[in-house]
């Protein structure tokens, strides 16, 4: 039998080991742990609109109507009005034919690429994608080919060397540990070309960026070809939970037929999915809270340079600041915590070796005041973190 206890305590001595914390109430820019407040910027939550008044009456109203448990699989009888009017308008505000739910984003990437590809294929993915893409190639049985960050040369050269079965390529919209976008506009010619699937996780941009929140995707690739496939989640930027895939009318079939992590599950409750709704019309409307959003991206990111601080070149609300050893991000996000800062610090394998990092994210309902509060806990403690762990 394997030795827990030794395996656990050598990961305590890398300041690899981890821990969760429990909030006493809702997510939010503030929040409570322990009888303690304190002023997060760790959340997804990047409308302010989980805990919004608006999405708790929707939810509300939806266990009034349908219940709380959908008490079946999608293909049994757990599908619900709530599930298909939500599905209708997804696929509507993404421009695609169809969109299918999930229960999460994690089973919406195994199902998709689990369905698609098999023993033979390839699936070519970017070096930093998400975990949830790199499990689902593992999962499917085809190669997994990773390429460098963003790079097309790069993918150019894995794509040539490999022969006959089917191909995809899986890329985040945008990267959920750095922030920044993937060249989708390449990426959707050279999939075009080679005649392979381009599956797109959205899961940071939509809501986020695009006209009405349209994501990423949407924006860079407003004519879609059929080869393309866009998931997105609706637990971030949405505030709710769950995710969806969007495509042809015969992909939205084939992963009924054959996702296994859509088939073999029970549907998620359909309250959310009536909540959801709401969050979607909220996301329409909500072109103050994106714009508040940027203002207050473009603002920390000059406060940041002026005291010098390493950020990473993002323009979204993921603004990760690079630190490097595990123990020195770990020991800057305790420094900040004890002044009633929450940043999580981001450590491999989540990342690669030696590029540890605080991983910022800002919300529309933080305030310039609070961003200032960061900035300088922040900078008396980045320096001293850093030196302290050399
Ligand atoms: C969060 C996330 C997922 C997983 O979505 P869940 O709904 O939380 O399971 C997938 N991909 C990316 C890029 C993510 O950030």
């Amino acid at each position: 039998m394997q030795n827990l206890a030794a395996a656990l305590s050598e990961r305590k001595q890398q300041q690899l080991y981890r821990t969760r914390q429990t909030l006493d109430g809702p997510q939010d820019v503030i929040v409570r742990i322990d009888g303690r407040e304190y002023l997060s910027f760790c959340s997804n939550d990047y409308l302010g609109l989980a805990n919004h008044p608006r999405l708790i009456e929707a939810f509300k109203q939806g266990a009034g109507r349908f219940g709380v448990g959908s008490g079946a699989a999608h293909l049994i009888t757990g599908h619900s009005y709530a599930h298909q009017a939500l599905e209708e308008e997804l696929a509507e505000f993404v421009g695609r034919p169809r969109a299918l739910l999930f229960s999460t984003g994690y089973m919406a990437n195994l199902g998709v690429v689990s369905a698609l590809m098999g023993r033979g294929d390839s699936v070519f993915e970017d070096r930093l994608n998400h975990a949830s893409l790199i499990d689902a190639a593992l999962l499917s049985g085809a190669s997994l080919i990773r390429y460098a960050h963003a790079d097309m040369e790069s993918l150019h050269r894995k794509m040539a060397q490999t022969g006959a079965g089917k191909r995809l390529i899986a890329s985040d919209g945008v990267f959920s540990m750095d922030g920044d976008c993937a060249p989708l506009v390449d990426l959707a010619g050279l999939a075009a070309s080679v005649d392979a699937w381009l599956l797109i996780d959205d899961a940071h941009g939509f809501g986020v960026l695009g006209k009405h929140g349209c994501g990423w995707c949407v924006d860079q690739l407003s004519d879609a070809p059929d080869n393309s496939i866009l998931m997105a989640t609706l637990g971030k930027a949405l505030g709710t939970f769950g995710a969806f895939v969007a495509g042809s009318d015969e992909l939205i079939e084939t992963l009924i037929q054959q996702a296994r992590t859509f088939i073999y599950t029970t549907a998620p409750p359909p309250a959310l999915a009536w909540a959801t709704r709401t969050a979607l019309q909220l996301v329409r409307e909500g072109e103050d809270l994106r714009e508040k959003l940027n203002e207050l991206v473009r603002y920390f990111r000059s406060g940041a340079a002026e005291l010098g601080l390493p950020l990473m070149p993002s323009a979204t609300p993921i603004q990760p600041l690079l630190v490097g050893a595990a123990a020195a991000a770990l020991e800057l996000s305790e420094a900040l915590r004890e002044q009633g800062v929450l940043v999580t610090a981001i450590r491999p394998p989540t990342v690669a070796k030696g590029a540890a990092r605080l991983r910022i994210t800002l919300s529309a309902r933080h305030q310039r005041l609070q961003l200032d509060r960061l900035l300088e806990a922040l900078a008396s403690c980045y320096g001293k973190a850093s030196c302290a762990a050399r």
